[in-house]
């Protein structure tokens, strides 16, 4: 359910940042507080607690990523003092799931939320089909539990409604989703509601994906999103000014908050061989060669068409300050740039950043034979690449 494209990214949420959105739509959501001063945790969860005056609460650590109940980041409380400790426990917590990585992901900030007696979970998503060039509405009786493995292990009980883009989510296909959860009585009517509030959300903020999981029904027949995973399309932030203080850096990756300030495209991935690249689809070329020729690339980077010193050099730093960088691989292509001034940058940064790892140049295009002079008269210690394929092979043997 995660992707991200070779130009531009998602940009994710937190989950009670999601739910006030949803709310604004009229997608029914749980009562709830958050509390996002990790100083004042128990203080602020104890007057959550007292503001929601039920008698349970559900205290919910908010990182961006999911399968935190499993993980212990997602805890009920039948008292004042059990909220209160349960927030000093969560927050603050290093808080490790499926999706967090070994490492986990340390919890500053919770939702303190109305406890709700659920009859059923199920699952509702909504997100781009790439195969139809639609947007799917997905809906399941298995909610709860991860919906990539109800797609592997019995894909019948998902059920899809594709959006038309002329007509919008109909009526009929809400009504269509309801009726095969097996929902009747005021739980179907709710959910009919429910489904056309969400994909009228899901329209009006350029989202790129919604997955509720769970969307419960209750005894009462109410029917509640009581997690809300969102994410935007980055390449219409531009209409959406406001959506920049939903954004919590911390939960970003620093290489790529600081790739994004010298509009670099950058994208870390687990591999060993760097790779500095010029326009995305060679970018993408250049990972697949890397891959083919037996090596794993550490990051996507696209330096853009008119690739200065200066990029060139911030473009250095990034990639180096991945520790698991064992080599940097150079494939420019001078088209729009010329090989001789990306040969500058790349003597200007191997000098001014102080490279300790070897680096595989490989220039093609114009004032490619200069560029090739001046890298080999620099003085510094570069292995250059004759062709793509050369190259690649030459970084990846110097990986091992
Ligand atoms: P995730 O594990 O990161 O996906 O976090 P969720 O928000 O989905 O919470 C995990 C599980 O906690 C849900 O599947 C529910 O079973 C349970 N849960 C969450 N909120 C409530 C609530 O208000 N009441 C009860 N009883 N359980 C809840
Ligand atoms: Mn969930």
């Amino acid at each position: 359910m995660y992707h991200r494209n070779c130009k531009g990214r998602e940009m994710k949420i937190h989950e009670y940042q999601g739910k006030e959105i949803l709310k604004r739509y009229g997608v029914p959501v749980p009562a709830s507080v958050p509390v996002t001063d990790p100083e004042r945790a128990a203080e602020l969860a104890g007057q959550a607690w007292d503001q929601l005056g039920g008698a349970v609460a559900v205290v919910k650590a908010q990182i961006h990523a999911g399968g935190r109940g499993k993980g212990g980041g997602v805890k009920l409380a039948r008292s004042r003092e059990e909220c209160v400790a349960l927030a000093e426990e969560i927050m603050g917590m290093q808080l490790v799931t499926h999706q967090t990585g070994p490492e986990g992901k340390k919890v500053q900030r919770l939702l303190v939320e109305a406890g709700c007696e659920i009859e059923h979970e199920y699952y509702v998503g909504l997100v781009l089909d790439r195969q139809t060039s639609r947007v799917t509405v997905m809906a399941s009786t298995e909610g709860g539990m991860e919906i990539e493995k109800v797609a592997a292990e019995s894909p019948e009980k998902i059920f899809k409604e594709t959006i038309d883009p002329l007509t919008g989510f109909q009526g009929f296909q809400a009504r269509r989703l309801a009726f095969k959860l097996g929902l009747s009585g005021s739980a179907f009517k709710n959910a009919v509601r429910f489904f056309l509030a969400l994909a009228k959300a899901w329209e009006e903020t350029d989202a790129s994906l919604f997955e509720i999981n769970p969307l419960v029904t209750t005894k009462q027949g109410d029917v509640l999103a009581l997690d809300a995973k969102i994410n935007f399309d980055d390449n219409s932030l531009f209409r959406h000014k406001d959506y920049a203080e939903l954004r919590d850096l911390s939960e970003e990756e620093e290489s790529e908050i600081e790739a994004a300030k010298h509009d670099l495209n950058y994208i870390k991935l687990d591999g060993t061989v760097g790779c500095m690249v010029n326009g995305a689809g060679l970018a993408m070329g250049t990972m697949d060669i890397i891959k083919y020729v037996g090596g794993e690339p550490a990051n996507f980077l696209d330096v853009g068409g008119g690739a200065s010193p200066e990029t060139v050099e911030a473009g250095f730093k990034i990639i180096l300050s991945d520790p698991n960088v064992k080599c940097v691989l150079i494939n420019i292509f001078g088209g729009i740039v010329r090989c001789d001034r990306v040969a500058a940058g790349v003597i200007q940064a191997v000098k001014n950043v102080g490279v300790e790892v070897p680096v595989v140049v490989r220039l093609a295009g114009t004032n490619h034979e200069v560029a090739a002079e001046m890298l080999r008269t620099s003085g510094i210690d570069l292995i250059v690449g004759d062709n793509l394929r050369d190259a690649a092979e030459k970084a990846v043997a110097a990986v091992k």
